[in-house]
Formats: structure tokens, sequence, C-alpha cells
């Protein structure tokens, strides 16, 4: 029966309409190539969308992450703090650069870094007489981090923050536009963001020298000599202009998305609270969420039922469920790497054995939601 009625995905993208004009555009133009009007055109417009100096489009979020730490001067020998539960792309530009990370656990509101666990890994930091090059702060499900404790213990030591904003698009923490808080910010355009090219990031930082120099790495590193000449190594991470055109027209889009996001989120706060063990990521004061993904917990003290059997029961209705990120501390890539918590026990492996992402789609029909809530009801009701 399920096979019948189409698949309800996680989150998956949702064009304006107008992409395509702005395609067309592109190729009446000629300017099918890694620059031209429309990727200067979205640069530009990040930057009066975010409120920053500078923004640098690049072909992926991680690709962003990757240039910010290279300038932050991470390699051998080097850490750099990251939060521990995110996705791999946070971390694995940590490995590109030949540094070692080390993870530092979530809090309970926001799911986002502790400040508590971030002054631990400073400590231990001091102990053994070696600063980390950069601490990279993650918004994740497009909720902000606590970025004033956290910037402040970071000021403290002098030390450099990268806010990987890429689910956090459009959220705030108290009226700062996520991914504008640290020396560089991060946003991604993959296929399931709450804005998407296909696949695309961006770099943004108020320091114009530093995203010049992030631009030079990201165009082969061609130094300026009539020929082609090189000094440095670099990369080829340039966004292509006909995948900026469709940025263009997302973010156009992109305050009607956070609307509807946080509707969707709404509905199933209203449908879902009160049943046995189900929990809400909570919305601290002063911050304002994209509700990228609506995430529920199920407590494991109150009911029998576990995240993935509800994966399994929406999967077998064509219903697209997702556990929560899992932590990188726990990864089998990281394992040796330091990791520092919140309290005495670790906060984040709670919310990856108790998390469930559910479908978060703005395009999603309430008949569809409906559905969704349906399924879960009848599963976790009794
Ligand atoms: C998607 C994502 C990235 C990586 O972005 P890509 O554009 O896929 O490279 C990094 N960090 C987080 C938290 C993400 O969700």
């Amino acid at each position: 029966m399920s096979q019948q009625t189409p698949r309800i995905y996680l989150s998956p993208p949702h064009m304006s309409g107008k992409e395509q004009e702005y395609i067309r555009d592109a190729f009446a133009s000629n300017w099918i190539a890694p620059l031209g009007p429309h990727v200067d055109a979205f640069e530009t417009e990040m930057c009066q969308y975010l409120g920053c100096r500078k923004t640098l489009a690049l072909s992926s979020g991680t690709a962003a992450i990757h240039l910010a730490l290279r300038y932050l001067g991470a390699g051998p020998g080097d850490t750099v703090f990251c939060s521990s539960l995110t996705f791999i792309g946070s971390a694995n530009p940590i490995l590109y650069l030949g540094a070692e990370p080390v993870f530092v656990d979530s809090e309970p509101d926001s799911w986002n870094m502790s400040p508590e666990a971030l002054q631990k890994a400073f400590d231990w930091a001091v102990a053994i007489g070696r600063l980390p090059k950069a601490v990279i702060v993650v918004d994740l499900y497009g909720q902000s981090a606590r970025m004033d404790p956290l910037l402040a213990i970071c000021n403290n030591y002098g030390v450099p923050v990268v806010e990987d904003a890429a689910e956090a698009l459009g959220a705030t923490y108290k009226g700062n536009n996520c991914g504008t808080m640290g020396k560089f910010g991060i946003f991604s355009f993959n296929g399931n963001k709450i804005i998407t090219t296909s696949g695309g990031g961006m770099l943004v930082s108020d320091d114009a020298e530093a995203i010049e120099k992030a631009w030079f790495w990201a165009t082969q590193a061609r130094d300026p000599e009539p020929w082609y000449q090189h000094s440095e190594m670099g990369y080829n991470y340039r966004l292509s202009n006909i995948i900026a055109a469709i940025g263009r027209a997302q973010l156009q889009v992109l305050d009607e998305r956070v609307a509807t996001k946080r509707r969707v989120f709404d509905k199933y706060e209203q449908a879902l609270n009160g049943l046995p063990g189900v929990g809400f990521i909570s919305e601290p004061r002063d911050t304002r969420c994209n509700r990228w993904l609506t995430v529920i917990t199920i407590d494991p003290d109150l009911t029998s039922v576990r995240p993935v059997e509800v994966i399994k029961a929406l999967g077998s209705e064509n219903i697209e469920a997702r556990p929560v990120w899992k932590p990188m501390h726990l990864q089998p890539l990281f394992s040796g790497c330091e990791y520092f918590t919140h309290g005495s026990t670790s906060v984040c492996d709670g919310l990856f054995s108790s998390g469930l992402c559910l479908p978060s789609g703005s395009s999603m029909t309430e008949e569809q939601q409906d559905r969704v809530i349906e399924c879960i009801i009848r599963f976790l009701g009794d």
C-alpha cells in the first residue's frame, strides 16, 4: 500500500520557480564557468542578507572550513577544537591539514557546544602548553550555539572561532545572524539544506584580507603574473556561475522557508508533545532557530520504544526519518581523540541515542505532515 503513496523525504530541495530564469541568463551570457556575474551577485547578496563585509562562494561548506582553518594556520602538531555533535563535514578539514581534532560536548539547552566543556578543554590545553589554532562552533539543526559565553572563553585565550552555520542560514542569536559571529563563518547549499544550489558553500568574514587569501587558494593559488605561476599549493574550490544562479533565486525565498519550517515544527510540537517520553529541542531565549529539521527526543526511561524502531516504522510507511548525527568522539575515524564533556557524563551521547529527525521539508503538505504525525502517534501512543 505505502509504495503507492509518494515518499516523504527528510528535507528535499524546494525550488522557488525563479531558478530557471537565472540559469537561462547564465547560458545566454555564456558564463558557464567557475566565475561570472551570478557568482559576484550571489556573494554580494549574501553579504547584504547577513550584514557582513566579505563572502566567498565555494564548491562546498567543507571547502569553506578547510580554507578558514588553513588561514588560521592549523597544521601538523596543532589541535583544533570542534563540537562533537555534528556532521563529519565540520571535522574532516582538520584532518586535511594534518591537525588533530579535540572534541567538545553539547549543553542540554541548545544541543550545541557547552561553555563548561569548552573551558575544560582550554584548561587541558593550557596544562599541556598547546592552545588550539581554532575552535569550530556548530549551530546544529539551525539552532544557534550560546555564542556570548563561547566567544568570551575563546577571546580570553586569543583563539579564533570558525562558526559552522551550514545548517543555520536564516537563524539568529541576540539579533545577530548565525555565521557572522566568529572570525569566519561558513554555510552550505548542499541538497538537503534550508536553501540549496544542489551543492555549494560560502565562507564569510569581516576580514577582507582573509577572504582575499582564501579566494587565492580556492582558485589554484595563481600568482599575479601573465603566465601560470604558482608559489603556493591551491585548490579548485570555486562555485560555478550556473550554480550561483540557483543560489540567488533560493536566497530570495530564504525568509519564507524559515517561516514554513517553523510552522512545521510548531505543528509537530502541538501534535506530539505529551506522548510518553517525547521531548523537543528548546529554543533558548534570545535565539531564533530556522528549524531546518524538527528533532524530537524519546526518553528511554519513559518508554520502551527506541528511535531506530520509529525510523523503521516510518520507513515502512514510505516516510524518511533519521537518527541524530552520531557524535564525532564516537566515530571510529576519531578513536583516540581527546573529548571533553559538559558534566560528569556526556550530553551528546544521550542526544544521539534518544534523538530522531522528522521529515521537515518546506514543501511538505499539511496532509503529508498529518500522515507522519498519525504514524508516530500510532507507534508511540500506547
Ligand atoms: C552540511 C554540513 C557541512 C558541510 O557542508 P557541505 O556543503 O556538504 O560540504 C558542514 N557542517 C555541517 C554542520 C553540515 O550540516
